[in-house]
């Protein structure tokens, strides 16, 4: 059996219950094959593939809290501390309801190659918990997340692990794990990113992942012979990442029609209003119904049906596995050429194959959405330097650093011989130089 098979098989029975990870790595090891053929014997000694499928650290943990009725809750805490090859840990805290090892492990697990992408010095890690924000009060969220960092505070630091936000984790949330963290340490030092403008936080941070999403699209498809502007944009989710790309798509010139969220998604055919859509879910917190209500283009749909809509690019910006096999055949079938994944992993692999074989410019999350943790990464050289840069610095660098990806990717693919094939190029670019700073730091 070829060591990737063997790695695949050995990675499914001691993470038993845990597919988004098997999903995650069979994804990887798949588009690595060639590398590693290249290398098996040296890999196979090293157990290379064994260690970088295998967190370093996984710490999982009570978080108790009063509810405002005087109830105690109990939720559980997870931080997977997955890789630091390259430099501290760095990645995001998920709150959602939905939360457990396997798909922090997932999560985690992409970051290690993701950050590496970045060309910035940041290892790979993911946590959060099975708390679900929504529908609580302030101080709900608050004594929520106190109570979680009263344990993480003691796993994190700004050399070490530095989280961020997430699915559920804002700017809201990270204020008051900050505020926690520094009491229980006496530190001000970078743990955190996404932080707020007035203590620590960059500019740029919000709109980060959206916007380097479209950075990247608009690199890809110019590399394609083609033109972002005046394209019809399909975008699920309506959340952080969801509501920038949106912003962004439209200043580039194209034309956003739709935008989703658990319960329902919006068709709005003159193009998404970001300032009403903003209003309903930054200010508000409300459900999509209120965006239909006050926009009379706009028509509401309950459930799934985005990649129903007839569009040239759709950008799925909600969650992991929400477009499937049956959604890119009626993408395809719509005349859609471009999807670039501002979610982690919201494409399933047999989707994935079914559009690149159909010729569509697929760009998978590890490279797309790495705009956001790129910012975090420059959040922290600000943070160390005690300097806070301006927008326009933050952007300029955000837009190379997405370019530089898409090219070293785009070159990855090609000299494997898998021209086009932007997930392996993405895998394939971001696993070497993880690679070869674990081979020369010895077996730790
Ligand atoms: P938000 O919490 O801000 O928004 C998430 C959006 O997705 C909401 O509209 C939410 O709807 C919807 N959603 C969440 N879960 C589901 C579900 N199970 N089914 C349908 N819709 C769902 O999160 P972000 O925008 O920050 O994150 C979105 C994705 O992007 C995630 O995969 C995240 O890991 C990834 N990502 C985020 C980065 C960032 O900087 N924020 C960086 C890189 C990746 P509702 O409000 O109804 O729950």
């Amino acid at each position: 059996m070829s060591y990737v098979d063997e790695v695949f098989e050995l990675v499914v029975a001691k993470n038993p219950a845990q597919p988004e990870f098997h999903q995650a790595v069979k994804e990887v090891l798949e588009s690595l094959r060639v590398v590693i053929e290249a290398n098996e014997e040296a890999y196979r000694k090293d157990a290379l593939l064994e260690r970088i499928c295998t967190p370093e650290r996984q710490i999982l943990f009570r978080v108790p809290w009063v509810d405002d009725k005087g109830q105690v809750q109990v939720n559980n805490g997870f931080r997977v501390q997955f890789n630091s090859a390259i430099g501290p840990y760095k990645g995001g805290l998920r709150l959602h309801p939905s939360v457990n090892l396997g798909i922090i492990k997932f999560l985690g697990f992409e970051q290690i190659f993701k950050n590496s992408l970045t060309g910035l010095p940041i290892g790979g890690g993911k946590g959060g918990s099975d708390f679900d924000p929504k529908g609580k009060s302030d101080r709900e969220v608050m004594v929520f997340c106190q109570s979680f960092i009263n344990e993480l505070y003691r796993h994190i630091g700004a050399d070490t692990d530095v989280p961020a936000g997430d699915i559920g984790t804002g700017a809201r949330e990270i204020g008051y794990m900050y505020g926690q963290y520094k009491r229980l340490t006496g530190l001000y030092e970078g743990v955190l990113t996404g932080k707020g403008l007035t203590y620590g936080g960059s500019l740029a941070r919000t709109e980060a992942t959206g916007y380097g999403l479209l950075y990247l699209t608009e690199e890809m498809l110019k590399c394609n012979g083609k033109d972002i502007a005046g394209k019809t944009v399909v975008i699920s989710g309506s959340g952080n990442v969801a509501i920038y790309a949106a912003q962004k798509a439209q200043q580039l010139g194209a034309k956003v029609v739709t935008v989703s969220d658990s319960t329902g998604w919006v068709y709005d055919a003159e193009g998404i209003d970001i300032a009403l859509l903003k209003e309903v879910k930054e200010v508000k917190r409300a459900r999509l119904t209120e965006y239909a209500a006050a926009r009379p283009s706009a028509e509401y749909h309950d459930g799934k049906g985005v990649w129903t809509v007839k569009c040239d690019i759709a950008l799925p910006c909600a969650t992991q596995n929400e477009l499937n096999l049956e959604d890119a055949k009626a993408l395809v079938a719509n005349g859609c050429f471009a999807v670039a994944e501002g979610a982690n992993m919201p494409t399933t692999l047999d989707a994935t194959e079914y559009l690149q074989k159909n010729g569509v410019l697929f760009c998978p999350g590890k490279a797309a959405n790495a705009g956001g943790v790129a910012t975090s990464a420059l959040e922290m050289s600000q943070n160390s330097e005690r300097l806070s840069w301006t927008f326009e610095e933050v952007d300029s660098k955000l837009k190379g650093i997405m370019v530089n990806i898409f090219h070293n990717l785009d070159d990855a693919a090609k000299k494997y011989g898998m021209e086009g094939n932007y997930v392996a190029g993405a895998n394939i670019a971001g696993f070497l130089k993880v690679a070869e700073a674990m081979t020369a730091q010895g077996i730790v």
